[in-house]
C-alpha cells in the first residue's frame, strides 16, 4: 500500500531565505510544499503491515519547488536538498505559514 493513502495532503507555501551560489546575495522566497497530515485510522484493507507502517509515520511537510530563481540575478539555483522533508513537530516556534493562493 502506497503510504501516501495514510495522509491527507494539502498544498502549501512557506517562507525561506537562501543565497544564491552564482552572485552571493541572499533573499526570501516563497516555497511550495505538501502538507501531509496522518489520518486518524489507516485506510481500509490496510493490511497487517500497512498498519505497522502507519503507526510510525508522523505528519510532515515535503517540498516541491527543487530551485528557486534568484531575486538579484534571475538566475536559478538548486535548493539544498538536507531539508526536502520536515516534520511538523519540527516547525514549533517557526513563522506562521503564508496564505496564500497560487497556482504555478
Ligand atoms: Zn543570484
Amino acid at each position: 500500500m502506497d503510504e501516501r493513502h495514510f495522509f491527507s495532503e494539502k498544498p502549501e507555501q512557506r517562507p525561506a531565505r537562501f543565497q544564491c551560489p552564482r552572485c552571493r546575495r541572499t533573499n526570501d522566497y516563497s516555497i511550495r510544499w505538501m502538507r501531509r497530515t496522518k489520518k486518524a485510522q489507516p485506510p481500509p484493507g490496510a493490511a497487517a503491515r500497512d498498519r505497522v507502517l502507519f503507526d510510525k509515520v508522523k505528519d510532515h511537510l515535503i517540498r516541491i519547488d527543487d530551485d528557486v530563481t534568484c531575486k538579484t540575478c534571475g538566475k536559478r539555483f538548486e535548493i539544498p536538498s538536507h531539508r526536502a522533508l520536515v516534520f511538523l513537530e519540527e516547525l514549533e516556534g517557526l513563522p506562521q505559514d503564508v496564505d496564500e493562493e497560487e497556482d504555478g
